[in-house]
């Protein structure tokens, strides 16, 4: 394919098995002719992460790439990429959860840019969200829009970032994933846990927490 060809029928999801990017890939499907999903290894904790997304792209038939991103490890060694530093089980009162690589977000969507360039395709598409910002600064509308704007200046081609969750609470990306038709999908074959327990989790993780709560919001709102 010609490298200056705007495909704008495709796209690359950002990709890790996980509530949000799950939610955010059947998103994508549904606008899309076509989707890619990356992933990233960047030495987590739990391979399963890699694993489980294997499993959900194998079973709708989409196309899946890891991307070595070891170097991540390299750079910010933290609770979620070394085995010998334990999550924080409760968010600190001030600053970012001991969870957080520094500019994470920002490296994938990097990456996910030039491959997709490659292949001619402008949009991408993030699970980051505004509401869930929780001390993630590369999470935030603002960043996206900038990144936006340095990855179109940089590659001289105009992406597109779609954020589908960027405003949206958990509550209602269980919603979404409901008018999607993917709610089981999230609910069984997605990994959000920290301790690597696929579906429901463990239920004491800070990220079990936050999915247990979304959840049950999801069903005040909307399944009365
Ligand atoms: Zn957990």
């Amino acid at each position: 394919m010609n490298m200056n060809t705007r495909n704008k029928k495709e796209a690359v999801v950002v990709f890790s098995g996980g509530q949000d990017s799950t939610t955010c890939l059947f998103w994508a499907l549904k606008r899309y002719e076509k989707v890619i999903t990356v992933s990233f290894d960047y030495g987590q904790r739990h391979k399963k992460e890699l694993q489980c997304a294997k499993e959900i792209t194998d079973e709708l038939g989409v196309e899946f790439h890891v991307m070595d991103m070891s170097l991540l490890n390299q750079l910010a060694p933290n609770s979620l990429t070394r085995g010998d530093i334990d999550v924080d089980e409760e968010a600190p009162e001030e600053g970012a959860p001991n969870s957080v690589v520094d500019g994470r977000n920002m490296l994938f969507l990097t990456f996910a840019a030039v491959f997709a360039k490659q292949r001619g395709i402008t949009d991408l598409v993030t699970g980051v969200s505004q509401s869930d910002f929780s001390g993630y600064p590369d999470c935030r509308n603002v960043f996206v829009k900038s990144l936006e704007t340095t990855l179109s200046l940089a590659m001289d081609y105009t992406f597109c970032i779609e954020t589908p969750l960027m405003w949206i609470d958990k509550g209602d990306v269980w919603k979404l994933a409901d008018d999607l038709g993917c709610l089981n999908t999230i609910r069984e074959k997605t990994l959000t846990c920290y301790n690597g327990i696929k579906g429901e989790g463990c239920g004491n993780c800070p990220s079990c927490k936050l999915r247990r709560e979304g959840y049950e919001q999801f069903l005040e709102r909307y399944r009365r």
